[in-house]
């Protein structure tokens, strides 16, 4: 007998999950709408030519692989926090931001969401309903309480924002409070800079802690500092924030695993402090952080031509996104003769679009269509082409009615 049996079977990931259930169909019209990974037009995965690039000049000099400090890479924790805040920052020149390297979104956030089990204990952290599946698993894995605020309206497929102003401000006195700094996921649907403002208005009165998630910097508008505005804003007030980022998608690293955690603290001397124990949490778990995605950031962002040319993939990545976007809508509009409005869908922003579809329609999409997707209806408009729009809409009509 094993010792092991008393472990149950694990329930496959809600995300990853679909990636296994699509390569074990056969159908030569199956579609991958699961994971939020970008695909060229011909539905191939892309290597950023400003990687190719970093990667040609990190061969040429050779470099080692030392071990790097428990923070990461100097070069890289220096751009990255420029990237997010702009460089001329105040919050940056003063020294009040704490940057540790992490592995990618995903471990920045768990990184952060242990500072918050050790130094507030008892603290609650608030996320969108509905929001990215991991956000759950990550605060119940550091044992950090969390609930919902509302976001999103199914009435009207956009913003609930009265629930979501009237959730925070319900909230305990300092709670932190979990934001989507760009591109919702899996919504798509972020409040307007007006809105944002409302939102910091309400976190201040309470006393909040706002925490972004930054996954998709230049990926939802095509502007690296328009899509860091909503961090931005939160900053010039002079607020403390926390906000983990990744490059998975900006600069397509998915498998290289490299983000950041940062804390704008309130002064340098607390900045200092905090670093000290983000490092002291990160050294038990792994140690350090792997160091080649972190030399292409450095890289790509440090040299001015490379810059300009991430920019510029980064801008055609977003573009391919918005082109498909309105072919699907345009071909629901054309061959739905229900009179349902589509335009939801337009007005959604990034990778993903939410279309509304229950359950049973996402599992009609997947048993009939071959289209998959997460069960929330979600869809990943990175992962479909021009030329799989029409098969597309003709999939979500006929699951809808
Ligand atoms: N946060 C959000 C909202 C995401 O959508 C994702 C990826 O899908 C991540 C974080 C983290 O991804 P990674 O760990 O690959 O950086």
């Amino acid at each position: 007998a094993s010792r092991f049996e008393g472990v149950s079977m694990a329930p496959p990931d809600p995300i990853l999950g679909v990636s296994e259930a699509f390569r074990a169909d056969k159908c030569d019209l199956k579609l991958n709408l699961g994971v939020g990974a970008y695909r060229t037009e011909e539905l191939q995965p892309y290597v950023l030519n400003v990687v190719k690039k970093a990667e040609n000049l990190m061969l040429q000099r050779g470099e080692n692989k030392e071990y790097l400090p428990i923070e990461g890479l100097a070069a890289f924790n220096k751009v990255t926090a420029e990237l997010l805040l702009g460089a001329d920052n105040p919050a940056i020149h003063e020294g009040r931001v704490a940057t540790v390297q992490g592995l990618s979104g995903t471990g920045s956030l768990r990184l952060a969401a242990a500072l918050i089990e050790r130094y507030f204990p008892g603290a609650k952290v608030l996320i969108s309903s509905p929001t990215w599946g991991n956000h759950k698993n990550i605060f119940n894995d550091a044992r950090v309480p969390w609930s919902e605020y509302r976001y999103y309206d199914p009435k009207t497929v956009g913003l609930d924002f009265d629930g979501m102003i009237s959730d925070i401000k319900g909230a305990p006195e300092g709670s932190f409070i979990l934001l989507h700094g760009c591109a919702h996921n899996p919504t798509g649907i972020d409040p307007t800079p007006g809105q944002w403002e409302k939102i910091a208005d309400v976190i201040q009165e309470k006393n909040h802690i706002p925490f972004f998630d930054v996954a998709y910097q230049g990926f939802a508008s095509g502007s690296l500092d328009e899509d860091a505005s909503s961090v931005r804003l939160f900053v010039a007030r002079g607020m403390e924030v926390l906000v983990a980022q990744s490059y998975s998608k900006n600069l397509g690293l998915y498998s290289e695993r490299i983000g950041a955690m940062n804390v704008v603290c309130s002064s340098s001397d607390v900045a200092v402090r905090v670093k000290s124990q983000l490092k002291r949490i990160a050294r038990p778990m792994y140690s350090n952080p792997p160091i080649h995605g972190a030399k292409i950031v450095a890289n790509v962002v440090g040299d001015p031509t490379l810059f300009n040319e991430w920019k510029e993939e980064m801008e055609l990545m977003a573009g391919r996104i918005k082109t498909v976007r309105q072919k699907l809508f345009d071909s629901l509009s054309a061959k739905d003769k229900s009179g349902k409005d589509w335009s939801f869908i337009l007005k959604q922003i990034g990778m993903f679009s939410f279309t509304g579809l229950n359950k049973a329609q996402s599992d009609n999409m997947t048993d009939k269509w071959h289209v998959y997707m997460t069960k929330d209806g979600r869809i990943s408009l990175a992962g479909l082409s021009l030329a799989k729009c029409e098969y597309l809409a003709d999939a979500i009509i006929d699951s809808y009615h």
